[in-house]
């Protein structure tokens, strides 16, 4: 990609972009310009140049999609995988080995700001824009995590939109809750923008979903819960959350991540709990890295894959998005922190067509996480990512480091990559 320097005079309509990227592929096929102002897409066609008096940007023929959105992540627990071992390597193993790790005092708040603003640098290099992130927000952690992913929030606002979650601990029901209860208080103090929790991790699942549901009710905020993150085809959480919704007229946003369980479920179960989630409006998001990597550890014939049931809920019409979760921790040694990543677990491992993974990843994790839509239309927010690929296909299957990401109309990452052959391997 090429800057060129402003052209003199401004007779033409094309004088009232701020930004011009010249020669942008379209997903369509259309090669095209993109005129940007005030941080909106001002046209998309042929436009003239040579009066124009702003910048422009000469893409060269780079596809150019809506920018990427990470809608479930972990920031503060992002980068540990080398000093926090999982010792069973599953998620009762994860969730151990983190909370020894933090109640022995292992991070502080500077070094979770740290790894939370590295993880976000290589977010934001793929083209990523839009982010929610779960925090630990039990009492020992609320005033490093949360305090410092409310600061690193702060920083980044110019770059990304940051929500964040309070994640309760394993119980937030009954006397022995009245820790995660208080964490999750203080958290909505220091100002999270969701609450979060993880019902199958408490010994009344249901209970936990009521409680999440009156705090967030109190504080007036969206929930987003960690949903039946098992393989027991028993835990139906996610049914008694869209039932609970629906009686309890919730007004705020809910989102249902993982939903594992729904996978395994008969096909009338899966088609019964998604109309309800239908009904509640209830946004899921699959989480292909980290639960490929922790469920059916030790089945040996035709292990699951942890995936929720994507066709029935998609059948009934809920909004069902991708995203990579935890990045280089116990829970997750690897992960790209790139969506491509994610969106191609989902036409490999979840058979969806490689445009409407693209989806999962872009518009539909936006709709979930309830931001306004990109496209590529005029009046959309010019939140793009322009890729070194012919098509959305080739993005995912070659996911190419070569990316310039821009948001709001403001170019805020660019990436160039550069192979030498000695020979070439063709032949050239
Ligand atoms: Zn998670």
């Amino acid at each position: 990609m090429t800057t060129r320097a402003p052209g003199a005079g401004d007779s033409s309509g094309s004088g009232s972009h701020e930004l011009i990227l010249v020669d942008a592929l379209l997903p369509d096929g259309r090669r095209t310009d993109i005129g940007i102002r005030s941080g909106r897409i001002s046209a998309v066609g042929d436009l003239d140049t040579t009066p124009h008096t702003g910048e422009i940007h000469d893409l060269a023929g780079a596809l150019v999609i809506p920018s990427l959105v990470e809608p479930h992540a972990h920031l503060d627990k992002a980068l540990t995988a080398d000093v926090v071992p999982n010792p069973t390597l599953d998620l009762a193993g994860a969730v151990q080995a983190w909370r020894q790790a933090t109640k022995a005092g292992r991070f502080d708040r500077d070094d979770v700001t740290r790894r939370a603003l590295e993880a976000l640098r290589l977010l934001t290099a793929a083209g990523v824009t839009a982010v929610r992130s779960h925090v630990n927000s039990l009492p020992h952690t609320v005033d490093t995590a949360v305090a410092a992913l409310v600061e690193v929030r702060r920083t980044v606002s110019d770059l990304i939109d940051l929500q964040l979650v309070a994640l309760t601990g394993p119980t937030a029901t009954g006397p022995a809750g009245a820790e995660g209860r208080a964490g999750l208080a203080r958290a909505i103090e220091l100002g999270v923008d969701v609450v979060g929790g993880a019902p199958q991790l408490d010994p009344d699942p249901q209970g936990a979903v009521d409680v999440a549901l009156a705090i967030a009710g109190d504080a007036r905020l969206p929930v987003d819960l960690h949903m039946d993150e098992t393989l027991d085809p028993e835990a139906r959480s996610l049914h008694y959350l869209a039932r609970r919704v629906i009686e309890t007229g919730f007004p705020h946003r809910v989102t249902a991540s993982h939903c594992v369980s729904l996978g395994v479920q008969t096909p009338q179960q899966q088609i019964e709990t998604a109309r309800l989630v239908a009904e509640a409006g209830i946004g899921v998001i699959t989480l292909p890295q980290t639960n490929l990597y922790l469920q059916a550890r030790g089945v040996r014939r035709a292990p699951p894959r942890g995936l929720t049931a994507l066709d029935a809920l998609e059948q009934a019409g809920v909004q069902v998005c991708a995203g990579g979760d935890n990045v280089e921790d116990p829970y997750n040694p690897l992960g790209r922190s790139d969506p491509l990543e994610a969106a191609a677990l989902m036409v490999l491992a979840a058979h969806r067509s490689p445009d409407q993974a693209l989806q999962m990843v872009s518009t539909s994790a936006r709709a979930v996480l309830g931001l306004e839509d990109v496209s590529l239309a005029v009046g959309s927010p010019a939140d793009l990512v322009a890729i070194r690929s012919v098509s959305p296909r080739e993005a995912m299957a070659r996911a190419p480091q070569a990316r310039t990401v821009y948001r709001r109309g403001h170019r805020i990452a660019h990436t160039e990559t550069r192979t030498t052959f000695s020979p070439d391997p063709s032949g050239r």
